[in-house]
């Protein structure tokens, strides 16, 4: 486990400013309802905008419509887009992991019909891991795929799929050889891609707490997934799997979530003195949101110098969930308010969503006990990634 310390450099403070610039001018604050973090909503206008400035697919090759830019530069471009309330939802997962991993793993053919749309903002991916009795578990998973002519027959069920009712394509986890052939179970698993309107796909989405209904139950039956869809080497499916994990776990959006409410109830305040419990408050929520910064930088240049920090990416998920649950109660406990709907202001709208949603922040993505179980590991003398 390491961190090496490192800022933003010229270049990549320019392209801040930038990023700021465009957020002011096309999303004025007061012009529309911000969301909070990578829950915010799905605006596929905004994110082919985003995709013709060259920030989705960032780091991707240009042959494929990437931009060769580095993960520190996508960072920049990330965490000024959740700071704002961006509505990010449309291509969050395709631009975070889905480009990424079949930049990894896919076939030429692959790269070429699936990356430019994910970097003009699209095309939009849904993640197929958790099922309903493998979660935290995975390998465990019970979804199988057998061979039928060129290709696979996939039959199986999988859950808390985030956006499967309205998105293109899922990238399925799935057993290819029983556990009894492969020997351990996690041998004998493997990726496919499924377009989520083929037949034998039935996603039903998952009402929510919030009043969203964007997670799904997504049932396959008999879903013919041909050879050309099979995402990297059959049977590699877990360590192709763990990689896309890295991804998924070590950004901003993991500790994000409620930085709006932070924001609004600061802007609130009367001008002057505030008590010493405010104060407190908001001095320890800097101090996180900085240090929760300087991890997120150091994993992303990491990555550019050709390291895989996947053990501090679980680490940095760890911690910043678990902030953005706690400076939400932190506010709550300052607060004579009891929230409710219809919200009579931008910082009650805020809160109620956030404190709606928060249980799911240290659960999404990896459960914290899982993680913490993961960083440890990496804590370890013998452990780590360097
Ligand atoms: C908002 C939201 C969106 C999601 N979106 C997606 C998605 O798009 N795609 C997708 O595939 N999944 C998605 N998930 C599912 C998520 O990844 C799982 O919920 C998560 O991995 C936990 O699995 P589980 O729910 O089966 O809980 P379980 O694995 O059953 O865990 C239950 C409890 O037991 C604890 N536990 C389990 N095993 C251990 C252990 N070995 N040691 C210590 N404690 C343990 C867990 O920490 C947890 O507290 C989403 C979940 C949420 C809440």
């Amino acid at each position: 486990m390491h961190f090496e310390v490192t800022e933003l450099g010229a270049v990549e403070r320019a392209l801040q400013a930038e990023v700021r610039q465009f957020l002011t001018e096309e999303l004025p604050r007061g012009s529309f309802v911000p969301g909070l973090g990578m829950n915010a909503a799905k605006d596929p206008a905004f994110s082919a905008k985003l995709g013709r400035r060259g920030w989705l697919g960032m780091t991707l090759p240009e042959e494929y419509g990437g931009h060769r830019r580095s993960m520190v530069e996508r960072l920049v471009v990330t965490e000024e887009l959740l700071r704002w309330g961006a509505p990010v939802g449309h291509h969050w997962v395709a631009d975070r992991q889905s480009g990424p991993i079949i930049a990894r793993y896919g076939t030429e053919e692959q790269k070429r019909r699936f990356l430019p749309p994910i970097c003009r903002g699209i095309l939009s991916f849904s993640i197929g891991m958790s099922e309903p009795d493998s979660g935290s578990d995975l390998a465990s998973l019970a979804t199988r795929a057998v061979r039928d002519g060129n290709g696979w027959l996939l039959n199986g069920r999988k859950v808390w799929t985030t956006g499967a009712a309205v998105n293109d394509w899922m990238i399925v986890l799935c057993r290819t050889t029983p556990v009894e052939e492969g020997g351990d179970k996690r041998s004998g698993l493997s990726q496919l891609m499924v377009e989520l309107s083929a037949d034998g796909v039935v996603a039903t989405p998952i009402p929510f707490i919030d009043g969203t209904a964007d997670f799904c139950d997504v049932m396959l039956e008999d879903v013919y997934v041909p050879d050309e869809q099979v995402l990297g080497t059959i049977g590699a499916g877990w360590t192709q799997n763990t990689s896309e994990l890295a991804f998924e776990r070590g950004g901003p959006d993991r500790w994000l979530s409620t930085y709006l409410v932070v924001e609004e109830y600061l802007r609130g305040l009367e001008r002057g003195p505030v008590p010493h419990e405010v104060a407190d408050l908001l001095g320890a929520a800097a101090a996180n949101y900085w240090v929760l910064h300087h991890l997120t930088l150091s994993i992303a240049r990491a990555v550019d110098e050709g390291r895989s920090p996947s053990i501090e990416a679980s680490l940095v998920k760890e911690m910043g969930t678990r902030f953005e649950q706690d400076v939400l109660s932190g506010i709550q406990a300052l607060i004579d308010l009891e929230p409710g709907l219809p919200a009579r202001s931008m910082f009650e709208r805020l809160l109620v969503t956030a404190t709606l949603t928060a249980p799911s922040f240290t659960i999404r993505g990896g459960t914290n006990e899982i993680l913490r179980s993961v960083a440890s590991k990496g804590l370890a003398p013998s452990g780590g990634s360097r």
